[in-house]
């Protein structure tokens, strides 16, 4: 018996007929006989509307206080959809994250998952139930829920296929599949037929949003095909994330990812010594604040400058961080600025192929776009450029690679 987990996201639930229609496309599944465990996301924008309300109530909402309130969004759809199933005469059953199984660390808005017992799925599932989870939630050792960041969701389901065994894993969105860049700022992008773990790894890391990246993670360690479709269209073949792609694709760029906005942080007058950038990073990552791009002029008079990119909201933070050690690493100055995006190339031939880093830099010069920062991966580049010019290289950057064209 095929057993399939699918995922649906926000924009796929996001009203009573939008859960209706995907009741719909699970009920005709089930009935043809597969075992089916469904992925719920929250209708639409409840999470942000979540986030916002609490948002009015206190500045520094507690963690355990956020979870308990943004996982009710995904309880909501995953109720109503099973209800959806009982009105098309399909046995189901919903489950918040803690009935599925789902345990985490403690780390409340970025749990991890730690394990699942997959008992109570395993007997609904033999008691013949289509077995709907709300996604992005466990529950921790604490016995608290916990939510597993933002767009968590699509890790509950690839975590949920590997528990199970699953045959399949499906992630719906309301895009066709992975696309060589946005379609909405470059119209001739196209979907791919498929994709490597690692080449989507770096493309949901670099401003893809398709995808969350620690599903990526989870499907490359444990195997898991991913089939990532539309729910509007769910006839359209989609792209399947997967360990290889077709062997003639290894030698190209295969997608252009973009960030709309990064924030950037200049520590100005560092004294250029031994020590000085783990003096710096540490504390940040003591912070949470995860930091991209970073580069460091040539020293001038023994002092140096040291710019790295965060998340626009991590801009406060960092600064915060690094007034503190003013003291101890003795900087001129810590100047900030928001005004800017980046835009990554992607693909495994980058790994032994010389050559795309100066067809990307020819690219954004010929589109007169200027660039501020690069930063290199095995198989990505990333450029900083102005945030009102991110457009204008992406599709500089399509072209170029010609990625119009299968
Ligand atoms: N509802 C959560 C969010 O909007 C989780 C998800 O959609 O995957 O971030
Ligand atoms: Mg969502």
């Amino acid at each position: 018996m095929t057993r399939t987990v699918q995922k649906y996201g926000g924009s796929s639930v996001a009203s009573a007929d939008h859960l209706k229609r995907v009741a719909g496309l699970v009920a005709a599944r089930a009935k043809a006989g597969e075992q089916m465990v469904v992925v719920v996301s929250a209708m639409g924008d409840t999470t942000d509307d979540l986030v916002d309300l609490a948002a009015q109530i206190t500045s520094k909402p507690r963690a355990r206080e956020m979870d308990m309130l943004l996982s009710t969004g995904e309880i909501v759809s995953s109720s109503l959809l099973s209800m959806a199933l009982h009105e098309q005469g399909v046995d189901a059953v919903s489950l918040t994250g803690p009935q599925a199984g789902i345990r985490t660390d403690t780390a409340h808005a970025r749990a991890r998952i730690a394990s699942i017992r997959a008992e109570r799925l395993e007997g609904e599932l033999t008691a013949g139930r289509v077995v709907i989870v709300a996604g992005f939630q466990g529950i921790s050792d604490d016995g608290d829920l916990t939510t597993l960041g933002r767009g968590g969701s699509d890790t509950t389901a690839v975590a949920l296929a590997a528990a199970l065994d699953a045959d399949r894993c499906e992630i719906y969105t309301d895009v066709a599949g992975i696309y060589t860049a946005d379609p909405r700022v470059a119209p001739d992008a196209r979907p791919l037929g498929d994709i490597a773990y690692d080449e989507m790894l770096e493309l949901a890391t670099t401003g893809a949003r398709v995808m969350h990246a620690r599903a990526v993670e989870l499907g490359a360690i444990y195997g898991v095909e991913i089939f990532v479709k539309s729910s509007f269209n769910p006839d359209a073949p989609g792209t399947i994330i997967r360990r290889e792609t077709i062997m003639e694709q290894g030698n190209k760029v295969r997608a252009i990812a973009h960030e709309n906005r990064v924030g950037k942080v200049t520590v100005r007058g560092v004294p250029d010594r031994p020590g000085i950038a783990v003096g710096i990073f540490e504390p940040l990552a003591e912070a949470g604040i995860s930091v991209d791009t970073i580069v460091q002029n040539a020293s001038q008079e023994r002092t140096t400058d040291l710019t790295f990119t965060v998340e626009p909201g991590d801009i406060e933070g960092a600064v915060e961080v690094i007034e503190r050690l003013m003291p101890e690493i003795r900087a001129r100055e810590v100047v900030t600025a928001d005004n800017l995006g980046t835009v990554s190339i992607v693909g495994t031939g980058m790994a032994t192929s010389p050559g795309y880093a100066s067809k990307m830099f020819r690219a954004l010069t010929d589109a007169g776009v200027n660039i501020e920062m690069i930063s290199t991966g095995d198989i990505r580049i990333t450029c900083v450029v102005e945030a009102a010019r991110v457009a204008d290289a992406v599709r500089a950057l399509h072209a170029a690679f010609e990625l119009d064209q299968a």
